[in-house]
């Protein structure tokens, strides 16, 4: 007799993170919402986390993303943490998220699945554990733009609408998002457990650290100092490519700075559209403290806490360990800079590298900066040699900054084509500018039109195409569509 076979989603969960000791978490379950319809569903991220999509995209899904229905294997969880916002230390944790566990993919590697807007935990301090549809979108469309230009970042796999409203400066529409990660360690973590766990609690949360993020390194006899010098590596190229693409984060925070190295928690972020670095978008940043320009040294500043958090672990001399914890950190500035220029070499089509290559990049940004010209369709434009028109190109001062930099071409071997290629590789036709976004939010959350969105992600999806079709997207906005400002009230 034919058999019935049950089609699979595809789950393969472990659950590693309730192997730490219990103070790093409390096991909890996401609270049901009313009437779960699944709004975006990523396919190929699906597909690319062992799962079946064609299961998991419809009602099935909307189920499961929503945390009415747990998957296979899951063992739900809100960890706990803490974190300097704004530059004052507090405690946090998952007030609004779940973490699922940890889906294993066919190739062996390991993502957290996490739902954010499931509901109340311990660690909800006054808020609803709830999250709105509109910044759900947000960072559903900003983390899948940054994941195809190439910087580092969580993933989002589902957006679920609740059938719920929830209250904010009005009613909106509730929703759950589900993130995917390499890992949901954070700065904010480890001062947790250096502020109030012991020494064996912190100890076994950084070999559970090096395990999981960096396991060559694990038996090595300075192996946290190792995990350290990692995380500033890792931290120090993922700020150059937020700089190179013109990406501002707004909530630099401890407890939203990864281990893992990915951009996460895309709350009052944005693109530059003008270049200058004093530029800011979050309405809630008065001072400026994470402006586009400050943010490789507030990097540093975070990584400064880290460090602290990790002292005990460096040596048993506090003298000794903080000597040590100064000389990996001293060389945050150097690998920034370093990967920051290799960027901004690629960007003008550069090759090798030269002692003045640094004095031609930031005269570049200095007469953008003077001109005020927009930062992503300025190097479009000298990939695509579109500089016959516009105030910066017309201008005297770049006509002999194009000089020197036509010299410096001629200093290297590849042909102009090569040039070309890599001039296109590295300076994106398209990025998620501000009004693009809210124009596909405006149409998903005030007229349940989800088309805008879908073809915004589509353009975003490959932004070094420099097809016909990306052109119009390119446009920067109007200037009755500035100064742009993101709220937090997410
Ligand atoms: P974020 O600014 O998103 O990094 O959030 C900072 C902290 O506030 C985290 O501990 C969040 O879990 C918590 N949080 C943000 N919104 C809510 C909410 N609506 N309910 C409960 N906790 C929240
Ligand atoms: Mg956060």
């Amino acid at each position: 007799m034919a058999k019935v076979a049950q089609i699979k989603a595809g789950w393969n969960f472990d659950n590693s993170y309730l192997r730490l000791p219990e103070i790093f978490f409390t096991q909890i379950k996401p609270i049901p919402v009313r009437a779960p319809e699944m709004v975006i569903f990523n396919r190929s991220l699906a597909v690319s986390l062992g799962l079946n999509p064609d299961v998991l995209q419809g009602e099935a899904g909307a189920e499961v993303f929503a945390g009415n229905r747990l998957p296979a294997g899951a063992k739900p969880l809100a960890q706990a943490y803490g974190g300097h916002q704004f530059g004052y230390f507090t405690m946090l944790g998952d007030g609004r998220a779940h973490l699922l566990g940890e889906q294993i993919t066919p190739d062996g590697r390991r993502f957290d699945l996490q739902l954010k807007g499931s509901g109340r935990t311990p660690y909800s301090r006054s808020g609803d554990g709830r999250a709105t549809l509109g910044p759900m979108l947000r960072e559903y469309i900003i983390s899948e733009a940054m994941y195809a230009l190439g910087v580092p970042t969580t993933r989002s796999l589902a957006v679920v609408r609740t059938g719920e409203g929830v209250r904010r400066e009005k009613v909106l529409p509730g929703a759950v998002l589900c993130r995917v990660a390499a890992g949901h360690l954070r700065v904010g973590t480890f001062q947790f457990a250096a502020t109030w766990g012991k020494f064996a609690e912190l100890k076994a949360l950084a070999d559970y650290t090096l395990q999981r993020h960096f396991p060559e390194y694990k038996n090595e006899a300075d192996c946290y100092l190792k995990l350290y010098e990692q995380v500033v590596d890792r931290q120090a190229k993922l700020i150059a490519k937020w700089q190179l693409v013109g990406f501002i984060h707004g909530v630099m925070n401890t407890d939203n700075m990864t281990i893992s190295g990915e951009t996460i928690d895309y709350g009052p972020c944005a693109f530059m559209d003008t270049y200058d670095p004093a530029t800011v978008f979050s309405s809630i940043d008065h001072e400026g403290r994470y402006a586009y320009g400050n943010q490789p040294e507030i990097g540093g500043w975070n990584l400064a806490r880290f460090a602290e958090a990790l002292l005990p672990l460096f040596h048993t001399n506090q003298e000794q360990a903080v000597e040590l914890a100064q000389e990996a950190l001293d060389q945050y500035e150097l690998l920034y800079k370093k990967y920051w220029l290799a960027g901004m070499r690629a960007k003008l089509g550069l090759f090798n590298t030269h002692e003045d290559d640094e004095t031609l990049v930031v005269e570049l940004l200095n007469l953008m900066e003077q001109y005020q010209v927009d930062y992503t369709n300025t190097f479009r434009a000298l990939t695509l040699g579109e500089t016959n028109s516009g105030k910066l190109f017309c201008s005297r001062e770049f006509a002999a900054w194009r000089k020197l930099w036509q010299k410096r071409l001629q200093q290297q071997r590849e042909t102009a084509e090569e040039v070309l290629s890599l001039m296109k590789r590295s300076n994106p036709a398209v990025i998620p500018r501000n009004y693009l976004v809210e124009e596909a939010l405006a149409a998903a959350v005030e007229r349940e039109d989800y088309s805008v969105m879908k073809n915004l992600l589509q353009i975003l999806a490959a932004p070094f195409a420099y097809t016909a079709e990306q052109e119009k997207y390119a446009a920067p906005p109007l200037p009755s569509e500035v100064p742009y400002r993101t709220f937090c009230g997410t």
